[in-house]
C-alpha cells in the first residue's frame, strides 16, 4: 500500500518524496490506527490525510474551524482532480442537497466540515449513511481551554470515536506544548493513538529582540537596511496601530496594505490577495492575519508589539522563510508593552484560573525577550526540544548580550517605590530617583524621602531598562486599573535585604545590523 501512496504523491501531488514524518504517519493510518501530528506550520501536515483518503474506501471527513478556507482547499485540490466538497452554513440550499447526494452515492473523497456541523444529528446521521475513510481533525489544538484558539464544539468530537467505531482518526497542530498535546489525546479519546512530532527548528530564521525605543523609525531602518524590497509581515496589537503603520510606510514609499478584523471583508480580501500574488508586498496587521496563508517568500515577520504568548510568537514569526531561505523574526520591545499585557490580563472577565494560565504564559514570552543566551535555544525548549545547542543565528549568539551588575540599581528602585508609598507608576518614580523637582514632586514632598536623587548614576532611559526588567521578571506589578502604578512583589524581598544579586541586560543603544552573508 505505500508503493501506491509514493505512486501517488508524484502523480497527483507532483511531489518527489515524502517529508518526515508524513510517510509513517499515512502507513498508520492506512492500518487503521488513530494518530496525533504536532508538526510546525508550513511542515505539511495535510498531505498525511489527503493521501490516505485516496486509497482508503469511502469519504475522508475533515473538520476544520476555518469555514472560509474550506472552499480554497477544495478547488486546490478540484485542480489536482481530486473529489472534494465542503458543508457550511454559507452555502445555499440546492448546493448542500447536491453534495449530500453525491456523500451517499459514494463519489466524494474529501469532505471539509466545521465541528459544529458535523456534530449535528442530521449529518452525522448523513454520513452514517456513507463509508467513513477517517476522520480528520485539524487545528487539534482548538479543544484546549487555555489555548488562543479554544473552540468549545471541539469538546464534543469525541463522540466520534463511539459512533462510528473503526474508522481511524487524526489529530493536527502545530501548537503544542506538553500539556497541549496532552489535553487533545485526553479530550478526544486518543490514547491508543501513535504520536508524530516534528522537530520544530525553522533554522533559517534569524530571531532578534530588541529594546523598542522609536518603533517605527527602528522598523524603517530595518526594512532600508535589510529588506527594502521584500515581502513581508508587520504585527501591531491595534486595529488604529495597524493602519496608522501602513499609511506611515506608504508615505515612506513601501507598498503596505492593512489588515485587521474591523475592515470589510472585501478589503481583506482585496489585500490579502495583493500580498499573495504581487512582489514585496509588507502587510501590517493584527494577529487576525495568518492562519492558513502559504507564501513562501515571506522575507520577514517583524512585530511593533509583544504578542501574547511564546506559541503565537512562534506562530507568527513561522510565517517567515518558508522557502528555506534566509528569514528575519524582528521584534521591539518596551516597559509599555510589558505593562499594557498585564493591564489588560488582570483586567479581562476569564476565569482566575485562565488568568493564571496566560500571565505564565506571558512570563514565558517575557523571559524569551530578557534572556541573555540563546534565543532559539530557550524557544526550542519552551516546546519540548531540550537537545539543541547555542544556533549561532540569533541575536544573542551573533552579538553576546554584555550583562551588569543591576542588583544595587535594582534596590533603589525597589525601594523608590515603596518610599513613594507604592502609587505611582514609572515615570514618577524615576523623576524621585534622578532627583528631579517638578512641582508634583515638591508637593507631595518626594524630595525629601532618603531615596530622592539616590540614582543620579543612570539617565532616565537607562532606569526604564531597569523597570522593564524588574517588571518583566516580576519584581514589580503593575495595577489592573490603566494607571500603571507599580507595586512590590513578595519576589522583592530578598533583594531588598540584601540576600540576591541580579545580573541585567545592558541594553544596547545602537541597533546592530547583519548582513545576509552572514548566515550560517
Ligand atoms: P501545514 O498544514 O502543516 O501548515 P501544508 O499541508 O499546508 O502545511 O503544506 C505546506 C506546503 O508544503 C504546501 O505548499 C504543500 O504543498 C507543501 N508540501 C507538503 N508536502 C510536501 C512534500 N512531500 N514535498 C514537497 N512539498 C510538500
Ligand atoms: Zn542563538
Amino acid at each position: 500500500m505505500m508503493e501506491r501512496a509514493q505512486q501517488l504523491l508524484q502523480d497527483v501531488f507532483g511531489y518527489e518524496q515524502f517529508r518526515t514524518p508524513q510517510a509513517e504517519v499515512i502507513e498508520t493510518l492506512l492500518n487503521g490506527q488513530d494518530s496525533l501530528v504536532v508538526m510546525p506550520t508550513g511542515g505539511g501536515k495535510s498531505l498525511c490525510y489527503q493521501l490516505p483518503a485516496l486509497i482508503r474506501p469511502g469519504v475522508a471527513v475533515i473538520v476544520s474551524p476555518l469555514i472560509a478556507l474550506m472552499q480554497d482547499q477544495v478547488s486546490a485540490l478540484s485542480q489536482w482532480g481530486i473529489r472534494a466538497c465542503c458543508l457550511n452554513s454559507s452555502l445555499d440550499y440546492s448546493v448542500i442537497a447536491e453534495t449530500e447526494h453525491q456523500l451517499r452515492a459514494g463519489g466524494m473523497d474529501l469532505l471539509y466540515i466545521a465541528p459544529e456541523r458535523l456534530l449535528q444529528a442530521r449529518t452525522l446521521d448523513l454520513l452514517s449513511e456513507c463509508q467513513i475513510a477517517l476522520f480528520a481533525i485539524d487545528e487539534a489544538h482548538c479543544v484546549s481551554q487555555w489555548g488562543h484558539d479554544f473552540r468549545p464544539e471541539y469538546l464534543q468530537l469525541f463522540k466520534l470515536r463511539e459512533r462510528f467505531p473503526g474508522v481511524p482518526r487524526i489529530a493536527l497542530t502545530a501548537t503544542a506544548d506538553e500539556r497541549t498535546r496532552q489535553e487533545i489525546i485526553n479530550r478526544l479519546e486518543l490514547t491508543d493513538a501513535e504520536r508524530f512530532v516534528r522537530g520544530f527548528d525553522r533554522p533559517n530564521i534569524r530571531y532578534r529582540i530588541g529594546q523598542k525605543d522609536r518603533a517605527k523609525e527602528q522598523l524603517l531602518k530595518f526594512l532600508k537596511d535589510e529588506h527594502p524590497k521584500d515581502a513581508g509581515v508587520v504585527y501591531c496589537l491595534s486595529r488604529k496601530r495597524v493602519e496608522e503603520t501602513a499609511e506611515w510606510l506608504c508615505e515612506k514609499g513601501y507598498d503596505a496594505l492593512p489588515y485587521h478584523a474591523g475592515l470589510s471583508p472585501d478589503l481583506r480580501n482585496h489585500n490579502q490577495h495583493r500580498f499573495l500574488t504581487e512582489e514585496g508586498v509588507i502587510m501590517v496587521a493584527t494577529v487576525a492575519f495568518g492562519m492558513g496563508i502559504d507564501k513562501p517568500n515571506v522575507r520577514f515577520v517583524a512585530h511593533l508589539d509583544l504578542p501574547k504568548s511564546v506559541e503565537a510568537y512562534y506562530q507568527e514569526t513561522g510565517r517567515a522563510g518558508r522557502d528555506g531561505q534566509p528569514a528575519d523574526a524582528w521584534m521591539v520591545y518596551g516597559l509599555q508593552d510589558v505593562i499594557f499585557l498585564r493591564q489588560m490580563l488582570a483586567g479581562s472577565q476569564a476565569s482566575d484560573m485562565h488568568k493564571q494560565v496566560e500571565r505564565q504564559k506571558l512570563e514565558a514570552m517575557l523571559g524569551l525577550c530578557e534572556i541573555t543566551s540563546c534565543r532559539r535555544q530557550a524557544l526550542l525548549a519552551y516546546f519540548g526540544e531540550n537537545e539543541h545547542a547555542a544556533c549561532g543565528n540569533c541575536d544573542t549568539c551573533l552579538e553576546p548580550v554584555p550583562v551588569w551588575d543591576g542588583t544595587e540599581a535594582a534596590r533603589k528602585a525597589l525601594s523608590a517605590v515603596f518610599r513613594t508609598g507604592q502609587r505611582y507608576g514609572v515615570t514618577y518614580v524615576i523623576e524621585t530617583l534622578i532627583g528631579n523637582r517638578p512641582e508634583r514632586v515638591v508637593q507631595l514632598g518626594h524630595d525629601k524621602l532618603t531615596t530622592f536623587g539616590i540614582g543620579k548614576e543612570l539617565d532616565k532611559k537607562q532606569w526604564r531598562s531597569v523597570f522593564r526588567q524588574l517588571v518583566a521578571r516580576g519584581y514589580l506589578s503593575v495595577d489592573a486599573e490603566g494607571h500603571g502604578v507599580l507595586q512590590l512583589t513578595e519576589k522583592c524581598r530578598p533583594v531588598l535585604k540584601g540576600a540576591e544579586s541580579l545580573e541585567l541586560r545592558k541594553d544596547q543603544r545602537k541597533q546592530t545590523q547583519y548582513r545576509r552573508s552572514q548566515v550560517p
